[in-house]
């Protein structure tokens, strides 16, 4: 399923070849679906674009609580933008290093295209939707107080656009890469039934600009708790994703219980919980989830599975990973942005004391090489105000080798004055005795 993909009947493959063909031969306006693959539902879900631009007027309605950056990264003539949303609730008398941080990613799978609706509904809870389905939500307003969030709403755009022109299939980057098999964890193992046209790891871990911007953050974010957020079929999961079991010890254990309690309260424990490798299946290489547990230390790496529909055949991608009508969209919508809301509730009751203390920077996060291209400066926090740009940690830089030069030609300078007083003094002392 999402981001464990099986490998996909012979009749997929020649679907995926054939619109592939058809992609090299023909413009993108004039690529057709076939009558039997159910097309993207226009009524239900916003152009990416659209989606981007809602989300940017919401940031700008609501200042004080929202904040944004759009970051671009890329290399060998690929370049990749993103954009990530800061929510941060100031209050003076919550410290910003006492708060949980929370990142959320969304659309790391062009296909997928529910979950960056699920971005947004999100972030409209966050700011000005008081209720779900009804139920009024003052009761989280206090917990939110406790929290910074950052959602990418869209961290595959290029696959995304690739998907809305008529890939429906595809979810891959911008050049064919599995942004999920794309980090070093067991990067690169292929198992026998290993598919190119769904797992493709790219040349070398963090070849991929998407991938490099998303480790940059969990470098220098560090969050508490991630979740990658998929399509394809519902399940919580937790590490890990290239072996079929879960960490050993006590931090697995509270991952486990914070899952469970989750499935418990929204989902009447009818959600698959446990390990990827294990729960599904089959195992996956290289994943997000695998290396922020085991490099980044994040300790609540989660991937959420938010919807599939198991009957739709395995050609008509859209149906598979994307509810097709109003009654199910809102469901789905509704019942995850509730799971998120208990999650946020969960981990701020189960996270122990002494890893809830912030360390490092809250956004200097751009890898080596990229830039932000946009940011709002209407910020409020001491944190978010500390910000420090590509372009500025540059100058950081060069005044410390400035510096350092100065430094190294002073001693120099000491060394050489102080030796010729010595000769000198040396000369007219054997002056002085001859
Ligand atoms: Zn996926």
């Amino acid at each position: 399923m999402a981001p464990y993909a099986p490998p996909p009947p012979l009749s997929r493959r020649l679907v995926t070849l054939t619109l592939a063909l058809a992609a090299l031969v023909s413009p993108a306006s004039a690529r057709k679906i076939p009558a039997s693959v159910t097309p993207i539902s226009r009524d239900l879900y916003r152009p990416s674009d659209t989606l981007l631009s809602e989300i940017k007027a919401l940031v700008a309605r609501n200042p004080d609580r929202l904040t944004m950056d759009t970051v671009r990264a890329g290399n060998k003539g690929y370049s990749a933008e993103m954009l990530v949303v800061t929510f941060n609730h100031v209050k003076k008398t919550v410290h910003d290093g006492s708060k949980i941080k929370i990142l959320l990613s969304f659309g790391q799978h062009g296909r997928e295209l529910i979950t960056s609706e699920l971005a947004l509904s999100l972030l409209y809870i966050l700011t000005e939707k008081r209720k779900i389905a009804g139920v009024d939500l003052s009761s989280f307003e206090k917990i939110l107080e406790h929290l910074v969030i950052k959602v990418v709403p869209i961290e595959n755009f290029n696959g995304r656009k690739r998907v809305e022109a008529g890939e429906i299939c595809d979810r891959r980057n911008g050049r064919g890469v599995d942004l999920n098999r794309n980090w070093s964890v067991d990067w690169g193992k292929k198992e026998k039934d290993y598919n190119p046209f769904e797992e493709d790891p790219g040349t070398a871990p963090f070849s991929e600009p998407e991938a490099q911007i998303m480790q940059e953050l969990s470098k220098s974010f560090k969050p508490h708790i991630w979740v990658n957020v998929h399509s394809g079929m519902e399940a919580l999961f937790m590490p890990y994703d290239h072996k079929n079991t879960t960490p050993d010890g006590a931090p697995s254990h509270l991952m486990r219980s914070v899952l469970e309690n989750v499935n418990h309260r929204n989902f009447q424990d009818s959600c698959l919980v446990g390990s990827g490798g294990g729960a599904v299946g089959y195992l996956a290489h290289g994943t997000t989830t695998d290396y922020l547990y085991d490099i980044a230390k994040v300790p609540m790496p989660f991937t959420f599975e938010i919807y599939g529909d198991e009957k739709a055949s395995t050609d008509d991608c859209f149906k598979m990973f994307n509810p097709v009508d109003k009654i199910t969209f809102d469901r789905v919508i509704n019942k995850w942005c509730m799971a998120f809301l208990i999650l946020f509730e969960e981990g701020l009751r189960t996270l122990p004391d002494d890893q809830v203390v912030s360390q490092g920077a809250l956004d200097n996060w751009v890898p080596m090489g990229g830039e932000i291209l946009e940011r709002n400066m209407d910020q409020k926090s001491g944190g978010e105000n500390g910000k420090l740009e590509g372009l500025d940690l540059g100058m950081q830089e060069l005044k410390t080798y400035f510096r350092l030069f100065m430094l190294s030609t002073f001693l120099l300078m000491f060394m050489f004055c102080s030796r010729i007083s010595k000769n000198r003094s040396r000369d007219s002392d054997e002056q002085s005795t001859a």
